[in-house]
């Protein structure tokens, strides 16, 4: 724990006093972020830091593998679609960002077992992605057939979102436009995952 607090220490006394006024208006007029980012829990893919975001900005939901499910309005606890919901919904963002990453652990866990201490939820949940192991068929090299994985699930994300009404209907209306991007966390490149292919952001 004493990190954390050395960190807020060090929040405290140098980012806080050149941010003060950012915050107190965020606490005052509340937040109105334009985007939303869907992003891995994984520690080394912080969006506020791949974006250069500020607090404000973005706002932003992390699981196990950057998935978005499908549209499942049930009794079930859906952490993942609340917030996909409050975010589109009440904040109407402008813009839903999927952001996948290299060497992901979800993305693994789906595609070669996950690790068996954590088949409680892990292994449930990265099962959504499945459908993405079409894209690579066994055999070759195995980063570079993660790799694959990595950028299907990353569109698969973005198909289940526009299984979700009131997603699909702002982004036929033009209110809301879904993009997804893969992390390289070995090059700290973004790249822009396209139907067809990725493209390094210039
Ligand atoms: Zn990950």
């Amino acid at each position: 724990m004493d990190a954390l607090i050395e960190g807020y220490r060090r929040f405290r006394s140098a980012t806080w006093p050149a941010e003060r006024a950012r915050y107190e208006a965020l606490a005052r007029w509340g937040q109105s972020p334009e985007t939303m980012v869907i992003a891995c829990s994984d520690s080394r893919v912080d969006p506020q830091t791949v974006f250069g975001a500020v607090p404000g900005e973005i706002f932003v939901l992390r699981n196990i593998g950057a998935l978005a499910p499908p549209y499942e309005p049930d009794a079930h606890y859906h952490g993942t679609s609340a917030a996909i919901e409050f975010g589109v919904r009440v904040l109407k963002v402008k813009k839903l960002v999927v952001l996948g990453h290299g060497q992901c652990g979800g993305v693994r866990a789906m595609a070669l077992g996950a690790p068996p201490e954590a088949r409680d939820f892990v292994a449930q949940w990265v099962d959504i992605a499945r459908p993405a192991l079409a894209a690579a068929p066994n055999g070759g090299d195995e980063r570079s057939r993660l790799a694959t994985i990595e950028a299907e699930v990353v569109r698969l994300s973005l198909a289940n979102l526009l299984t979700f009404p009131w997603v699909k209907e702002a982004v036929e209306a033009g209110r809301l436009q879904l993009c997804g991007f893969r992390f390289d966390i070995h090059t700290g490149v973004l790249l822009k995952v396209e139907p067809d292919g990725e493209r390094a952001v210039e």
